[in-house]
């Protein structure tokens, strides 16, 4: 077990700058996701951390001592691949016990940890076959399995379930969890899935372009994303973002228009002294509910423009006066269709404001 600092890391490829003076804290014990678009520096990250890629400038601290001249075989951590890496011509037992053989453990703790890597992975009947004679899934709990006999002090996955079907990959998910609540182990675990993400991790840390964008609990960065990207990233259908802007005030309530709809008006409890200025209000698909609502924020017209029925939800994609889309999600089964014209409420807790310039977000939570 073990915390993990990164102090203002950076990482060039000549003259590609590609990760920007990155500074976290991975706490003792904690899962922490790193999410973001695909060449958003993650995996760099990851290899940075464990020693396959030298950092530019920054410091890499785990358990407090400094590990940047620490070559990866000694920094005690261990790394679990989307390409599961196995070695074909060897059985299970034999991909399990390898790294250990290799540094020359005994054959009775060889035995005992794969037996118990085996046990928790569910892989004891499978000991004898080779990865050929394995499932996916089976294959990346072998994987994941030589980690463990390892006991390093920090588990880092990179993608590890990308080459995994949809039903697989859930497995997946909650064997992986169910295994960091057993272990209680460090994990950094890489993906561009923002559905893993929310539902794996202690803490999710958004990258864009080599930068940190926030950190934070699962549900922190729905409620409170810090700007539009971050709102953008969590989150499926994407939130709506609507063009507006927003009065000048001293601090408290100010009041917000949308394009869409120039006649509403609404007041907001914003940043204290934003000045007057262009924003983008956003909404969450399953904040903008149909039918009038007497405490509503904001009213509006929308025509229904396609309905897509799941069964347990309906989305319906609309347009407004200016043009604009909105998305609105509902539960159950519904009767818009194609060409209705229906009213949409959004309630003031659901309306998140963001500098139109900067992407920052302006509102002031309360909560
Ligand atoms: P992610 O894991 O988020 O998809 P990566 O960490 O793989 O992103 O890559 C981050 C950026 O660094 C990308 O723009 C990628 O093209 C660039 N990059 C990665 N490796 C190298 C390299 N060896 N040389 C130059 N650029 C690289």
């Amino acid at each position: 077990m073990a915390s993990l600092q990164l102090r203002k890391v950076d990482k060039r490829y000549g003259d590609t700058h590609v990760i920007h003076a990155v500074d976290l804290d991975v706490r003792d014990g904690e899962f922490m996701v790193f999410v973001g678009p695909s060449g958003c520096g993650k995996s760099t990250l990851l290899r940075m951390i464990a020693g396959l890629e030298s950092a530019s400038a920054g410091d890499i601290v785990i358990d407090g001592i400094n590990v940047n001249r620490i070559s990866a075989a000694q920094r005690g951590l261990a790394m679990v691949f989307q390409s599961y890496a196995l070695y074909p011509h060897m059985t299970v037992y034999q991909n399990l016990a390898f790294g250990l053989e290799n540094i020359g453990t005994a054959r009775a703790e060889i035995d005992a940890k794969v037996d118990t890597a085996a046990r928790l992975l569910q892989l004891e009947p499978l000991l004898a076959r080779r990865p050929t004679q394995l499932s996916g899934g089976q294959r990346q709990r072998v994987a994941i399995g030589r980690a463990i006999v390892r006991n390093p002090k920090v588990f880092l996955f990179d993608e590890p379930l990308s080459n995994l079907d949809a039903e697989l990959r859930v497995q997946m998910r909650m064997e992986l969890t169910a295994l960091h609540r057993r272990l209680r182990t460090t994990m950094i675990y890489v993906t561009h899935d923002q559905v893993e993400a929310m539902t794996m991790a202690d803490r999710i840390v958004v990258l864009r372009g080599g930068r940190v964008e926030q950190v934070g609990t699962p549900l922190d960065l729905y409620n409170r994303p810090d700007n539009r990207f971050v709102a953008g990233f969590i989150g499926s259908p994407q939130m709506n973002f609507l063009r507006g802007n927003v009065g000048a005030n001293a601090g408290g309530a100010a009041t917000l228009t949308l394009d869409a709809a120039p006649d509403v008006h609404f007041s907001l409890t914003v940043d204290a002294g934003s000045t007057a200025r262009p924003i983008v209000v956003g909404v969450r698909p399953e904040h903008a509910v149909i039918g009038p609502a007497d405490d509503a924020a904001i009213r509006l017209e929308a025509t229904v423009e396609r309905v897509e029925q799941l069964g347990a939800t309906t989305y319906s994609y609309c347009t407004l006066g200016n043009g604009e889309r909105l998305t609105v999600q509902s539960a159950g089964q519904t009767s818009s269709a194609p060409g209705h014209a229906m009213p949409i409420a959004i309630a003031h807790a659901h309306v998140h404001v963001f500098d139109a310039e900067t992407g920052r977000s302006l509102r002031t939570h309360t909560s």
